[in-house]
């Protein structure tokens, strides 16, 4: 098949324009609209270097003056994809690097278009200089990134290191070539690597979609699964988890606890002080927790002043030495919240699935007992019933 230069590039021209409008549009309005629009501004860049680039097929001043126009914003496009990259790792962008990195392609076109022309030159140069780039974006996206991205992340930065890879090929056909080497010779490493580069671009561009959706999903889980007042978990995610660790306990025989824990009097908090007051104890009390508990432990809002955590693995003794030590350590100081020191005790209630049974609704109504025992003997104490 014959594979014309001219009609890949302007067809890749015009999907890139609209690739950027599909990045924009995926993305507005999210909290990742710095990455967003730099990579749509990416696409759009390619969009107008690829037009610009091969829309002449002269060497008159004015297509030499379009191919140094197109080539930068080419080199622009790079800076932009790993500024973005950066942007959404939570990273400020790379400004006189970037504008550095710009610079260098346009001084180099315009010395091989206008002061020593050499078309196989230029080629070489800013291949290599692009494939430069392109390393410099793969090397970033493989850096730590979140799990829940991983896939996205890797997929795109692997498309990166074979573009940058088609790029290096392609400068090193340019240099041992016989011959005089111009963009439209017949040679079929010409139309292959561009279209290669082409696809490659795009397949990146899906690459930075699948990314921003993996991450959105993300953030909609997280959201969806917590208590957007204390962080902790929210009931129903802790019902979704007691029934995972019941069917990997019956497989395994291990064994977990269980903790109710609810603030004493916290009805008399939100009279005396108000509610935005005991929406701080709240807060307080959930910070406590989380600085306490092991990274494998599950902290949940059962409902208003009433918490659970999930202790898998953990002896009952274990569990009360735990509740114990959260009693003291938020009973020990006065909270200061508004000018008002408040002093506020827990009452804890535990259970163990050896003895209360590896069942749901058991786990909780024992623990719910020992935490009304608890109460009932006067508060500020931790209780089980074996
Ligand atoms: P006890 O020691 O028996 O637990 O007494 P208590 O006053 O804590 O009694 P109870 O558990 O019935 O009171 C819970 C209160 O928590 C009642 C409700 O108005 C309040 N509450 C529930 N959710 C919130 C919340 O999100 N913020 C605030 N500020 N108050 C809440
Ligand atoms: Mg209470």
């Amino acid at each position: 098949m014959d594979l014309d230069v001219r009609t890949i590039l302007v067809l890749f021209s015009v999907l890139s324009v609209m690739f950027a409008g599909l990045v924009m549009f995926a993305g507005l309005n999210t909290r990742l609209v710095i990455s967003v629009k730099q990579w749509a501004l990416a696409c759009l860049c390619i969009g107008l270097g690829l037009g610009l680039c091969f829309f002449f097929k002269t060497t008159t001043d004015s297509a030499k003056l379009a191919l140094l126009v197109g080539c930068t914003l080419l080199g622009a496009s790079i800076v932009l994809q790993f500024n973005g990259i950066r942007a959404f790792r939570s990273q400020s962008s790379y400004g006189w690097q970037g504008l550095l990195f710009i610079a260098l392609v346009f001084v180099q076109t315009a010395w091989f278009e206008f002061v020593q022309p050499s078309i196989a030159n230029r080629s070489i140069a800013n291949s290599l200089v692009f494939a430069a780039g392109y390393i410099a974006c793969s090397f970033m996206l493989f850096k730590y990134i979140k799990p829940a991205v991983k896939t996205a992340t890797y997929f795109t930065g692997i498309m990166f290191a074979v573009l940058a890879l088609v790029l290096l090929a392609r400068a090193v056909f340019i240099y041992q070539l016989p011959t005089a080497y111009t963009l439209y010779s017949n040679i079929p490493m010409n139309p292959n690597s561009l279209l290669l580069s082409c696809l490659l671009q795009l397949c990146i561009t899906f690459g930075f979609l699948l990314m921003l959706n993996r991450e959105l999903v993300s953030e909609i889980e997280h959201v969806a699964a917590r208590d957007n007042l204390t962080g902790a978990f929210n009931r129903r995610e802790l019902e979704s988890e007691l029934i995972r660790l019941q069917s990997r306990y019956e497989r395994s025989g291990d064994y977990y606890s269980l903790m109710l824990i609810d603030i004493d009097n916290f009805k008399l908090i939100n009279d005396n002080y108000g509610h935005l007051v005991g929406d701080e104890v709240l807060r307080r009390f959930a910070r406590i927790v989380f600085a306490s508990i092991r990274a494998e432990d599950y902290f949940a809002r059962y409902g208003g002043d009433e918490f659970c955590i999930l202790l898998p693995s953990t002896s009952v003794e274990d569990a009360l030495s735990l509740a114990n030590r959260l009693r003291l350590a938020y009973a020990k100081t006065p909270h200061i919240i508004n000018d008002h020191a408040i002093q506020s005790s827990i009452s804890i209630g535990v259970s163990e699935s050896t003895s209360a049974g590896n069942d749901y609704n058991n786990m909780i109504s024992a623990a719910d007992k020992a935490l009304y025992q608890a109460k009932d003997t006067g508060r500020n104490r931790v209780s089980v019933i074996m």
